[in-house]
């Protein structure tokens, strides 16, 4: 199972990013990890295997330097449990930030295709290879926008997976898409929060938005929530 955490706000991103990875600790996990996007646009990133204390122990430095921010707690099914197969997972150019829960299940044939491409990997993880497949469709088509580079990277995929994304071009944009795990989207006032269930940011809000099957949420504090179905780009009301 696992967990996801993700911030756009007023708040410091860290402190609502830890705490709500210690309220899905009960779903189990063996590794924990942040990454904030920092006031100066550029990504801060601590990950650890262990508990959200570990992480805690080597991030508290990261306290009050953004706004917008994901975290992870990870149950491994690729990749042992380590420091280097924690989550987020960056892109080979550094600008794209991934949390996952779940399994891509064509990851090999994926990865073969990317490091064909020249792409390398830091991880054993399946993960790694989503965020470098958005990078990749970013890379051949620079008139893709960030969300639309999701999309097709999601579309050819197949497994389960509940995500947040971040780029460093994007500031102040999480983009979170889901098949076959949960997500939900807590609506504040000036804020947005994203977790695996309500109990990270029901202190905060009381009305959520449950993102359906097969659905995927660009969410930023100009533009609100938008969804669209990750098949067919179908904007959803
Ligand atoms: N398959 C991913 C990994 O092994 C995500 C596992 C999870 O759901 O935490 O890193």
């Amino acid at each position: 199972m696992c967990g996801i955490v993700g911030y756009t706000g007023f708040q410091d991103a860290y402190e609502i990013v830890i705490n709500g990875l210690r309220r899905l600790e009960y779903r189990g996990y063996d590794s924990a990890g942040i990454v904030l996007d920092k006031d100066d646009k550029s990504f801060a990133v601590a990950k650890t295997k262990g508990k959200v204390d570990d992480l805690v122990g080597i991030s508290e430095d990261l306290k009050g330097i953004a706004h917008v921010g994901m975290g992870h707690t990870r149950w491994a099914t690729h990749g042992v449990p380590s420091d280097r197969n924690s989550h987020p997972h960056l892109s080979n150019d550094k600008k794209i930030a991934i949390v996952h829960n779940g399994i891509i299940e064509n990851y090999d044939t994926i990865k073969t295709m990317l490091i064909g491409k020249g792409f390398t990997f830091q991880s054993e993880t399946d993960t790694e290879v989503l965020v470098n497949l958005v990078q990749y469709f970013m890379d051949i088509d620079y008139t893709l926008s960030f969300p639309e580079a999701v999309r097709s990277a999601l579309n050819e995929v197949y497994g389960a997976y509940a995500i947040t994304v971040m780029h460093e071009d994007y500031p102040g944009i999480l983009i979170v898409g889901r098949l076959g795990s949960p997500l939900a989207i807590g609506l504040g006032d000036k804020e947005y929060f994203i977790a695996s269930d309500a109990s990270p940011f029901v202190e905060f809000t009381k009305e959520a938005i449950y993102l359906e099957e097969g659905h995927m949420a660009t969410i930023s504090l100009e533009n609100g929530v938008e969804i669209r179905s990750i098949k067919d780009n179908e904007k959803i009301t």
